[in-house]
């Protein structure tokens, strides 16, 4: 065991699932690492699971926490609440951290308010932003940005509660840092008192899907959107994808329409996403959609509408039928042209 930090630490959850770190929880560990850095006090990165999770600790090092706490009990090989929440207060009261950080994941968004609510502290849902500021009379707090009344305003909430102030984050939101090799961490081994725990679920199966959309990491992204008109039409966007080697997303309407699963929703209430290049394809640009895309280092936006609001944020714009735009690209891209396809 470890001593306390008086001014209480940052910390992470290292998320993890079938031997894999979610992305987010390295991404969060970037943005901890300035907010450790603001409050000077050191970072920590937490990591639960069965046995054998040496290699992930590996993993983790490169990313900038000073300290791993790592809970292994075969309790721990699954996920559940009341597991992992019991850990994760057990941990928080011993160690008292001042900020705890977790990935919007399914996980992340479960376990965080749990925790949240066995300690009386507050938690800010899907921050897209945290900033350390001083509020009336108290000093270095979590400032927690997040989108209020469906994007239309941006909200700063600040926890009155006890600490850690808690607060879950979207994949995306915050750049992967990049990774030190030589960089290690201080391997802090916590005791879980499970053995005579009794959670009231028992896992009697698990089924695991595979992750078809791989929107998080994709360098290029076509997304379609309401204008798309039908699920046939939307065949031009895989095969615009596929051959520039990058995935498919839409927006809310085109889910809604059935032109592509909710799995590839880009948004406020979908994926958040950082590609090198995002095109839209008969997509309007509605506020809660940008949410998910504005962070694309280059945005093409395709539209009938040369007064459509993505046109105010795009890059390049190609007032255009996407039925007639689209295949003059696929063209452009196989035959090796670059430049301009423009309609
Ligand atoms: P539309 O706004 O209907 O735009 C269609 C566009 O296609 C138009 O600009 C039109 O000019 C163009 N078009 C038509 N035909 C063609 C053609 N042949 N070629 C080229 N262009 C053409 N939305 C999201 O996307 N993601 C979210 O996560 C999300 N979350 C939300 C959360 C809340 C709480 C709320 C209230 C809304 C949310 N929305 C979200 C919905 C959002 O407000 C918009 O309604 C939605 O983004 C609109 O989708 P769209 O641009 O595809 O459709």
């Amino acid at each position: 065991m470890t001593g306390k930090t008086k001014k209480g630490e940052v910390w992470v959850f290292a998320e993890e699932e079938n031997g894999r770190l979610a992305d987010v929880a390295l991404e969060l560990l970037g943005k901890g690492r300035e907010l450790a850095g603001r409050l000077g006090v050191p970072l920590g990165a937490v990591l639960l699971g069965g046995r054998g999770t040496d290699e992930l600790v590996n993993r983790l090092s490169p990313y900038g926490a000073d300290k791993v706490y790592l809970v292994e009990h075969f309790k721990l090989r699954h996920y559940q609440t009341a597991t992992y929440g019991k850990v994760m207060c057990d941990l928080c009261e011993v160690h008292k951290p001042q900020i705890f950080l977790f990935g919007a994941t399914p996980m992340g968004c479960d376990l965080a308010p749990s925790v949240a609510s066995a300690l009386g502290c507050g938690l800010t849902a899907n921050c897209t932003d945290l900033l350390i500021g001083d509020h009336e009379k108290r000093k270095n707090i979590l400032f927690q940005v997040h989108p209020a009344f469906a994007g239309s305003m941006i909200a700063t909430v600040v926890s009155n509660g006890p600490h850690p102030q808690i607060a879950t984050v979207r994949e995306g939101a915050f750049v992967m840092p990049a990774s030190n090799a030589h960089h290690r961490a201080e391997l802090i081994l916590s005791h879980a008192d499970l053995d005579e725990f009794v959670p009231p679920v028992r896992i009697v199966e698990s089924h695991r899907e595979e992750k078809t959309a791989e929107l998080g990491g994709a360098r290029i992204v076509v997304a379609g959107g309401a204008g798309v008109g039908t699920k046939e039409n939307f065949k031009l966007l895989w095969d615009l994808a596929n051959c520039l080697g990058g995935v498919v997303g839409g927006s809310r309407a085109a889910v809604d329409l059935g032109f592509v699963d909710e799995r590839y929703q880009i948004g406020q209430t979908g994926s958040t996403i950082r590609p090198w290049l995002y095109i839209a394809c008969g997509i309007s640009g509605a506020a809660q959609h940008r949410a998910g895309m504005d962070y694309a280092a280059r945005i093409v936006a395709i539209n009938t509408d040369p007064n459509a609001p993505i046109f105010s944020f795009a890059d390049y714009g190609i007032v255009g039928d996407l039925t007639k735009v689209i295949p003059r690209m696929i063209t452009a891209v196989r035959s090796g042209v670059s430049g301009k396809t423009g309609g």
